[in-house]
């Protein structure tokens, strides 16, 4: 049984995507953001959202009287904001803006309109994940405001006065199970199970306890937080700037830059490895090399973090698990970006971070008290080093390669045939409830976040959370993918609405996809293949129809025939749709696909015996409907032309 804990933090950065888009493409859009400033502001795919708090009217509090609502205590808390109304035409909105507060999903706070009717907006981006999701389809008015109550933990924290008008907005939201607290004496509603605790909670912020107006403040957002049943984590993590998920997907601008690390003006690397007991010291974080305060501003500097971890129950199989981890750990410093891992990794510093004293040892702070705090079940102690000498970086750099090798080789080496048990993922069922993904060592999760050694490590980590080992028991069918055991565990994880999921195969009892998809794989039945659509692709297919009107299809956890929501690396897996021909059915791509995974893509096309294969595969330039579609396969002599028909 899954604690509450476990439903918030499942909801996974992509999904933030699939609810935007089909939003987007169902609303018109909410002013303060044209479409381009959606795209540039909704860089997102590094976030974790993990709540949901819709704020709503504005205050008196926060600007004219000096209350703050510690918008950064919100953020650390991971909540989603939004943001909309006014009092005397004062919005929050204005207030957040006049004190320099950055607004839009990089930071969490999301502005959608100065009247109180722009609080629907909230409720449809709501409303949303529960079709997307849940499942749902519109119209299913009384399943959507139950899913809403069960599985979106969403509140309404109204500030300032509260008029008619806002009394029925909040109505609104008291429907979808979503309680109401407000800073001023309004009639409070005890609960009645349309929420799951209170209705509506009157707090006058001039009768909260607290020693001044910050830490009242504090306690009216700790209120909500209560009323909603919300369960948040905050890390305690020693640096001079704020810390916490919000902060995750903060880019750092050239003009707002301090000095960078990686890059295209030199090298960062990043190392884990496991070490005995005795060989690590925890705690211990030593940087060889000098600082930055002798770089030029907007300058670079080589840099290599290495870690040490030990550990009774640490493997070498958790080690890539555990360094992919840094890249998070490292993001969620305020005014820190990091993009990349490995030796591509790429960390840039603001001014203001190192204004406030930001340095180099505080890499290696973050990544003690993380690594403790999120994998405390595997490791014991954690040291770590900060190379910024270049002999230094370079002697550890040809180290780290040598052990990238090692790991390529090793994961490259193990197929499904060499294993006795699957994973299964549920981490999703908080919002997509009967979707399970099946994770193999050829199939990786369909977010393309959790492959086969990650589960493994979360279920070491956890053994009664979402990432359960399934037994293979008897093949049933190699071909297709059967097992006696996933297909065992298809129908206990599905809650019996799926009965057995075929591995390999699309057109056959296909694995269900909860909506985190990295790509949609879709039959195309004209051309007796698929077409890939890419999350980033916002253009028309030769399907009619867009990647976020295909989510709606794709998504849900059912099982659709001839379309399957897959991860990004499971397109260069030889198990691949296999039972259908495997990659030689790809008759369209999204071309920034087709750009971004090229090489593996040429390494496949030699695997399948066609080193041209690629360029048979038309993308978004080259055939926008099925009747270009086909033109391009006749042009360029597609193998799918001559295939056993798909069905
Ligand atoms: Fe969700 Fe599947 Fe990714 Fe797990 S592997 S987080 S269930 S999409």
């Amino acid at each position: 049984m899954q604690t509450q804990d476990d439903l918030i933090l499942g909801i996974y950065p992509t999904n933030a995507y699939i609810f935007w888009d089909t939003y987007r493409e169902n609303t018109n859009l909410p002013q303060y953001f044209t479409e381009k400033e959606i795209y540039e502001e909704n860089n997102i795919s590094y976030m974790w959202y993990k709540g949901y708090l819709f704020i709503s009217e504005s205050t008196k509090a926060l600007y004219n009287i000096k209350r703050d609502i510690k918008i950064g205590d919100i953020q650390k808390r991971n909540i989603l904001t939004f943001l909309s109304g006014n009092v005397n035409g004062r919005s929050i909105i204005h207030q957040l803006t006049e004190e320099g507060v950055e607004l839009g999903y990089d930071t969490y706070t999301v502005p959608f309109g100065t009247d109180t009717l722009s609080a629907i907006y909230a409720l449809g981006f709501a409303t949303r994940s529960a079709l997307t999701f849940g499942g749902l389809k519109p119209g299913m008015a009384s399943e959507i405001l139950q899913y809403n109550k069960d599985r979106v933990f969403a509140f309404v924290l109204a500030l300032g006065e509260v008029d008619d008008l806002k009394y029925a907005a909040a109505a609104g939201a008291i429907n979808f199970g979503f309680p109401v607290i407000a800073d001023t004496v309004i009639p409070e509603i005890l609960p009645t199970g349309v929420t799951t605790y209170e209705h509506v909670v009157s707090m006058p912020f001039d009768q909260i306890d607290g020693k001044d107006d910050l830490e009242k403040s504090e306690r009216l957002v700790q209120k909500c937080i209560e009323v909603r049943g919300v369960k948040v984590k905050v890390s305690n993590v020693p640096v001079p700037v704020p810390y916490g998920s919000a902060f995750e997907g903060e880019v750092v601008r050239k003009a707002d830059l301090r000095v960078e690390f990686g890059g295209k003006y030199s090298r960062a690397f990043e190392y884990l490895h496991m070490a005995k007991l005795d060989e690590v010291t925890d705690g211990k974080v030593e940087v060889v090399g000098k600082s930055f305060e002798d770089v030029q501003a907007q300058g670079s500097m080589d840099l290599g973090i290495v870690v040490k971890v030990a550990g009774r129950q640490m493997q070498q199989d958790f080690e890539p698990v555990l360094e992919r981890q840094i890249h998070y750990f490292v993001n969620g410093a305020s005014g820190i970006q990091h993009v990349g891992q490995r030796d591509i990794a790429w960390i840039r510093i603001s001014n203001g971070a190192a204004e406030k004293g930001f340095n180099l040892e505080h890499f290696g702070k973050i990544l003690h008290a993380r690594f403790h705090e999120d994998f405390g079940a595997i490791v014991d102690k954690v040291e770590v080093t900060i190379y910024s000498d270049p002999d230094k970086v370079q002697e550890w750099l040809v180290k780290a390669r040598e052990a990238y090798d090692f790991r390529n080789t090793r994961l490259a080496d193990l197929t499904d045939d060499k294993v006795d048990e699957f994973y299964s993922c549920t981490l999703c069922q908080s919002f997509a409830p009967n979707h399970v993904c099946v994770v193999s060592p050829e199939r990786l999760g369909l977010c393309g976040a959790y492959n086969w050694l990650d589960c493994k490590a979360s279920f070491s980590i956890n053994p009664t959370g979402p990432n359960q080992p399934i037994k293979l028991g008897r093949l049933v069918d190699m071909d297709k993918g059967y097992w006696e055991g996933t297909n065992d565990y298809a129908k206990i994880g599905s809650h019996g609405v799926v009965s057995e999921v075929a591995m390999y195969s699309i057109m056959e009892n296909p694995m269900t996809a909860c909506g985190c998809f990295e790509c949609i794989v879709m039959l195309i039945p004209e051309a007796n293949g698929v077409m890939i659509v890419s999350r980033e692709d916002t253009n028309m297919t030769p399907a009619g129809m867009t990647f976020s009107t295909l989510a709606g299809i794709a998504g849900g956890g059912l099982q659709t025939p001839g379309v399957m929501g897959v991860g990004k690396f499971y397109l260069i897996s030889p198990k691949f749709i296999s039972a259908e021909g495997g990659f030689k059915r790809v008759v369209w791509m999204s071309k920034v696909l087709k750009e971004s995974m090229a090489d593996e893509f040429e390494i496949v096309a030699r695997r399948e015996g066609d080193p041209e294969l690629l360029s048979r595969i038309a993308d978004d330039t080259t055939a926008g409907t099925v009747d270009e579609l086909l033109a391009y396969m006749e042009e360029h002599n597609h193998p799918a032309l001559t295939l056993d028909p798909m069905f």
